[in-house]
């Protein structure tokens, strides 16, 4: 059985970038950026006021200065400032020449009814005041983004500073889901004997929009040969299937067979964790196409815990983002927790800021089907069987969702 690690490592060595695609701006956000960037003009691309006052010759000189001109955001200036003499500006309106700093209006004295003359009694003139010069931000061939950036807003800003109107990105990867089960009702059924309701499919929908990519729903296979065959074909021409159920030891778990009779090739199966320990993972690739099947295993928190660790980072490593393994942060326990048996647990928990430092107290859980726990918790803690005891306060590894 594969320790986290391996299959981490497993996972990276088998799942390749996607080919490289040009979209709009339009289209870039929360795309990968697929090729490193550099600027391709000065940032600002002149000399630029940063404040609605009079541009002028920093220095000692009279205090009433000639108006030459007004200059707004947008124009170009016609006057050259010599001392004595100053030009009303606007924010972002280019310096006129010899001008050197700019008085906010707030600081001088100005009349409306005569804009021919400014005073500026008092004031420090002092050289770049206010000023932004051509080139300050970033010069022309500076780095701007890196391969691999996951385009956030600011990035996107960015691009569009630059005139970067057609940006080299990965695709959006589709993923395919296929609930599997004779037990199972959708979310909108009323519960009858033996029956269950199929949380994991929305919750995978839910999990593959929150990583990015695109879900498609496949329904419910039953535990037959005739169904998960054709759904499985369907959902094999996504970039990647991800299935619940049906990947352990009971008499009706078909998957992984019915998965190689597609001409899925397993990776792994199984890995030493808890939960999660039957996860299946495969490749499918024919002459023009590629899918990663990922076979979760049946109960709800064990398919979550799969797919926030391992399935994300197969779809980051699809999308060619350049930091592809979870985040883990290191946190402190709050109260002693004993992990039993051989396999690292990952631990739901809550988390919050004590004195600096990112406490974590297990919540009361009732392991891999009990979701309702789940629910109340902010991320995992990653234990090891090494410790069988873990005192308060050491500190341990952890996957952060989200806390407020
Ligand atoms: P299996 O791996 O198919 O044996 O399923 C393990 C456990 O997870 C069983 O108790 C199933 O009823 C439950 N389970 C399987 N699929 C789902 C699902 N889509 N939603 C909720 N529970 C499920
Ligand atoms: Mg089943």
């Amino acid at each position: 059985m594969l320790s986290v690690d391996q299959a981490f490592e497993s996972i990276l060595s088998t799942v390749t970038a996607a080919t490289v695609a040009r979209v709009s701006l339009s289209q870039a956000s929360d795309r990968c950026l697929a090729e490193d960037l550099t600027t391709p003009h000065d940032s600002p691309p002149f000399d630029k006021s940063m404040m609605d006052g009079f541009a002028l010759v920093a220095g000692p000189q009279s205090d009433t200065l000639q108006v030459l001109e007004t200059i707004t955001a947008g124009t170009v200036p016609q006057s050259v400032v010599r001392p004595g003499t100053a030009c009303r500006i606007m924010t972002g309106a280019p310096m006129p020449a010899g001008a050197d700093c700019v008085v906010p209006i707030e600081k001088v004295t100005f009349n409306e009814n005569d804009p021919t003359t400014v005073h500026v009694s008092g004031e420090q003139l002092l050289a770049e005041k206010h000023v932004l010069r051509k080139g300050a931000s970033a010069q022309v061939g500076e780095p701007l983004l890196a391969c691999g950036t996951r385009l956030a807003p600011q990035h996107i800003a960015a691009l569009a500073e630059f005139g970067i109107a057609e940006i080299p990105v990965r695709p959006i990867p589709k993923v395919g889901v296929l609930a599997t089960g004779d037990e199972l009702l959708t979310f909108d059924q009323p519960l009858t004997p033996g029956r269950i309701r199929n949380s994991n499919e929305p919750m995978l929908i839910s999990q593959i929009k929150q990583a990015g990519a695109v879900p498609d729903p496949l329904g419910i296979a039953r535990d037959n040969v005739g169904d998960l065959k054709t759904r499985i074909a369907a959902g094999l021409k996504n970039d990647f299937l991800v299935l619940t159920g049906g990947v352990s030891a009971g008499t009706l778990d078909l998957v992984p067979a019915e998965l190689a009779a597609a001409g899925v090739v397993e990776v792994f199966h199984k890995i030493a964790m808890k939960p999660g320990k039957p996860l299946w993972f495969g490749k499918l690739q024919t002459d023009d196409h590629t899918c990663y099947v990922f076979g979760l295993p049946g109960n709800p928190v064990s398919s979550m815990v799969c797919f926030d660790l391992f399935v994300t980072t197969a779809l980051r490593q699809f999308c060619g983002q350049s930091s592809v393994l979870p985040a883990f942060r290191t946190v402190q326990l709050a109260d002693p927790i004993a992990v039993r048996g051989d396999r690292e647990v990952f631990m739901p928990c809550q988390f919050e800021v004590v004195d600096g430092v990112i406490r974590a107290t297990a919540v009361r859980w009732g392991g891999s089907a009990d979701l309702r726990s789940t629910a109340t918790a902010h991320g995992l803690c990653r234990l090891s069987p090494e410790y069988s005891e873990y005192q308060a306060g050491q500190t341990v590894p952890a996957v952060i969702w989200s806390w407020s």
